[in-house]
């Protein structure tokens, strides 16, 4: 479909509620229940909220207004700051909250779930909501709260062996195709090439550039899935092509582990504590 097309489609013309596509999204919305009033999607601790966050799946969402979307240069995107949003002391809360939300996404690279707002002529509230099916990147994010939001491209400086298969520039090879990698989490992934740097997390050799401009490692789950390993930055680890086949084939794959997990174990707790701020 033409780029001009897709970003008129976004323009949100349904009526549905927050707590039906925050949970649509992939956020967890038990909690919102759990006050005195009639309907969950009602409670005020969430449903004026213009960011919700899941941070055990890893989702952010965000409300973005539609008319604040732009189309240049064949990207849709969204350039703004959340801390110039005139606000009263209610909306204060609700600034500092999508801010933070933002600074989250950019520090730990998680992508965005993005709803997009409408409304009619002359009416100060979203009448129309909708959830864009693709994620959003945020490109960009200073201590000022200045942002950047692409639609659909990530910032990709870091891909390992599935963001290629992912993004289609190579096509799968067999081995690594197989059904397993599916149930791999992109974000986790994501996050943990990002820890990386470009850096093997073992020797500390740099990964090749690839044909895109891109740094190459590989990323390894150091329990493997199908013996019970998380799928989590504590047990995933991103390796220059040789240490990972080392950690497959070679006979001190078992020390191998080891190793891996104390290289590891304190930059994991960095990620972690960016995430609960
Ligand atoms: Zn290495
Ligand atoms: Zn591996």
């Amino acid at each position: 479909m033409k780029i001009e097309q897709e970003f008129k489609d976004l323009r949100p013309v349904t009526k549905q509620n927050i707590m039906e596509l925050v949970s649509q999204a992939g956020i967890d919305t038990s909690d919102w229940g759990n006050f005195a009033g009639k309907y969950a999607a009602s409670n005020p601790k969430y449903c004026y909220n213009w960011s919700f966050e899941d941070l055990v799946e890893n989702v952010i969402a965000v409300n973005l207004w539609y008319d604040r979307i732009k189309l240049i240069d064949g990207e849709i995107l969204c350039e703004f700051n959340p801390r110039l949003i005139n606000s009263d002391n209610v909306r204060k809360q609700r600034v500092k909250h999508l801010d933070r939300s933002i600074a989250k996404a950019f520090k730990c690279r998680i992508p965005l779930r993005v709803i997009l707002l409408g409304k009619e002529e002359g009416s100060k509230r979203p009448d129309y909501r909708a959830l864009d099916s693709k994620y959003w990147y945020v490109h960009s994010y200073d201590d000022n709260g200045n942002c950047k939001i692409v639609r659909d491209k990530s910032q990709q400086e870091f891909v390992d062996q599935f963001t290629y298969i992912d993004t289609n520039i190579e096509p799968p090879s067999k081995a690594e195709s197989t059904a397993s990698s599916y149930r791999r989490s992109r974000v986790v992934r994501e996050q943990v090439l990002l820890r990386a740097q470009g850096y093997c997390e073992y020797c500390n050799a740099k990964g090749f550039i690839t044909k895109v401009g891109s740094v190459y490692l590989e990323s390894h789950h150091i329990i493997p899935l199908s013996e019970g390993g998380d799928d989590d930055l504590k047990n995933v680890i991103a390796l220059c092509p040789n240490h990972h086949r080392e950690a497959h084939y070679s006979e001190e794959a078992v020390q191998l582990r080891n190793a891996f997990f104390k290289k590891i174990e304190r930059k994991s707790s960095w990620v972690e504590s960016e995430l609960s701020k």
